[in-house]
């Protein structure tokens, strides 16, 4: 078979992963944006009307932010769980709405990649003409999942970005297809690092925000709105956490949107009971008022590129007793990461020290480094691993790992077609 990436090759975003498999059809591995640096870089071009199937893993845009150019002049079928395809949904139209770029797609598109889904849960097959294609629970956000592809002489896995450490939120990721795969195709996103342990970052991240509030101060977790924002939240609610909760911006929506399909994660109860505990945001008046007191608030944008987020920074930022707490990974070139390396917050309207405490968080929701390696070392003695999703560092160290096991490494580059014998 064969295999082309259209994104996604040493770098993280724009994923996009092209098979052709040994009869000829064509599977294509999700299709997202890549969003780091001012304007959104696309993933290569493909013929929409060659595709037999399109397979999504999960909402992030850079998996799923492309999808709807391949709805332009064509309708391929869309595989993908019911959550991933409402979350997708939510988060491609407020790119549309929100992006200062040209974006080459509009809502009618978005219609049409929603008209055309195939919708399974978790361990459902789906059968592409004798090729069986199963979703599996990825443990990395809401709804996302692995692919496994079977032909019948071969079995491909695709991970899409996974975890295998469980969360307040989710599960581990399903672990029984990456044993099975012939061929698995890896995200390496953190391949040079271990997290630690969640139970000490959730005890120690209470303990911090605790501490700000009841001196008076406002806490400000700037958050994507799908995944980290709920995890955050459940975070809170299991430690029964006595103060006020915010919510902002786009995680309102997609709070609904989890709510309804909570029986995909690990604790329904917990993420009831913690959105049962927040106050949403709904205007500037609660904006302002929500800055004013001793409180949480969880708003996206996670790297405090525009959104709500912008606007309370700027606020909280003035005050010593305040507190900016980052919960997520800090994308080069934003804000986010620029306050954390040099301390000071610039926006359109404002650039200044930020006086608040700073504070940074490891909620990961992908793979460490020993979580990647387990998956080399459950894997057949024969299987290929295929890397994707990491800078070109984290890509050569986990390559590295993979031969250490006596398992093949391939690394394509960008664009370049790799035929892998299975
Ligand atoms: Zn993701
Ligand atoms: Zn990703």
């Amino acid at each position: 078979m064969k295999v082309k990436l259209l994104g996604a090759a040493q770098e993280v975003g724009r994923s996009g992963i092209l098979l052709t498999l040994e009869d000829g059809k064509k599977v294509l591995l999700d299709y997202g944006v890549s969003l780091e640096g001012e304007e959104p870089q696309f993933p290569l071009p493909v013929k929409p009307r060659e595709l037999s199937l399109v397979a999504l893993s999960h909402a992030h845009l850079d998996h799923s932010g492309a999808l709807p150019l391949l709805y332009v002049s064509s309708s391929p079928p869309l595989l993908t769980t019911p959550l991933t395809l409402s979350l997708s949904d939510l988060l491609i139209r407020d790119f549309l709405k929100l992006s200062k770029y040209y974006i080459p797609y509009e809502y009618s598109e978005v219609k049409n990649m929603m008209e055309n889904s195939l919708l399974r849960g978790y361990s459902e097959t789906y059968d592409l003409g004798g090729v069986s294609v199963t979703l599996l629970d990825a443990g990395h956000i809401p709804g996302s999942a692995m692919i496994s592809i079977d032909t019948g002489s071969y079995t491909v896995v695709y991970t899409g970005d996974y975890a295998l450490h469980d969360t307040c939120l989710l599960r581990m990721g399903d672990k029984s297809a990456l044993s099975r795969a012939d061929l698995v195709i890896t995200e390496s996103t953190y391949a040079e690092f271990d997290h630690p342990p969640r139970d000490w970052v959730e005890r120690e991240f209470i303990e911090t925000v605790t501490e700000i509030v009841e001196d008076g101060g406002t806490v400000l977790i700037p958050s994507f709105a799908v995944g980290r924002a709920q995890e955050i939240l459940c975070v809170l609610a299991k430690y029964n956490f006595p103060h006020k909760v915010y919510i902002d911006g786009m995680a309102r929506a997609a709070n609904d949107l989890i709510l309804e399909d909570s029986h995909m994660l690990r604790d329904p109860g917990l993420f009831e009971k913690a959105v049962s505990m927040v106050s949403k945001v709904r205007d500037w008046d609660d904006r302002k008022k929500a800055v004013e007191e001793p409180s949480v608030i969880v708003s996206p944008a996670g790297m405090l590129h525009g959104g709500p987020s912008e606007y309370y920074m700027e606020k909280i930022m003035e005050k010593e007793k305040n507190a900016v707490i980052f919960v997520s990974f800090a994308i080069p070139e934003t804000p986010a990461r620029q306050v954390l390396e040099t301390g000071i917050f610039a926006s359109p309207t404002k650039k200044g020290m930020v006086k608040a405490r700073i504070e940074w968080f490891d909620f990961s929701a992908h793979c460490g480094r020993s979580e990647l390696v387990e998956s080399i070392k459950i894997s057949k003695n024969s299987a290929k691993f295929l890397l994707v999703h990491g800078e070109a560092e984290a890509e050569k160290t986990l390559a590295k790992h993979v031969e250490e096991y006596g398992r093949t490494a391939l690394v394509p580059g960008l664009g370049e077609e790799v035929e892998v014998e299975l």
